[in-house]
């Protein structure tokens, strides 16, 4: 059976992110979304509301799970039996960040193989930190996130009550 894993700290999870992992069901026979555990300084959601969502995103792959990262991605990958690591490239602009990335992964363990899965060109523009980012202005982000994430954005930024996630 194939297995991958799609690393990455989905804060929060996109279209873009989503199209990637719906790519990648039809490559392997599981995938495990990993969701890197640690809070950075500017997230915006922890790690149990990025889960929610993403669960909600991926709700309809059958062949598509979610599981908490914390040390290394190869560590990850082989304690799931997976040798594959999906990534999204979206512009040159990321070649560079993923392929020391890749290299690295490439050097901590020969046996598993990173996968790059370009972006498509109507998700090319979408980033977590853009949604943040458009998401604080008010503006409309309908469409680049799933209703739930978009509704959980208006809730953090702009709503009195904290979301229940
Ligand atoms: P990280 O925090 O590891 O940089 P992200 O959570 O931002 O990761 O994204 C995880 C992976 O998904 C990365 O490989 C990233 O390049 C990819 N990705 C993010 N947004 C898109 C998009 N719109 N289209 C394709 N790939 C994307």
């Amino acid at each position: 059976m194939s297995k991958a894993i799609y690393p990455g700290s989905f804060d929060p999870v996109t279209v873009g992110h989503l199209h990637i992992a719906e790519r990648a069901c039809r490559l392997f026979d599981q995938v495990i979304i990993a969701v890197a555990d640690q809070n950075y300084k500017n997230s915006l959601f922890d790690l149990e509301e990025r889960k929610a969502f993403i669960a909600d995103a991926v709700a309809h792959l059958p062949n598509c799970s979610i599981d908490v990262y914390s040390a290394l991605t190869v560590d990850f990958a082989k304690k799931h039996g997976a040798n594959a690591i999906i990534r999204g490239l979206r512009a040159i602009s990321d070649y560079e960040y993923e392929m020391q990335i890749a290299t690295i992964n490439k050097y901590l363990d020969d046996s598993i193989e990173t996968v790059f899965l370009l972006s498509g060109p109507e998700y090319s523009f979408i980033s977590s930190s853009m949604i943040k980012q458009v998401g604080r202005t008010g503006a409309k982000i309908t469409g680049l996130v799933t209703p739930m994430v978009e509704e959980a954005i208006k809730n953090r930024l702009f709503g009195t009550s904290e979301s229940s996630f």
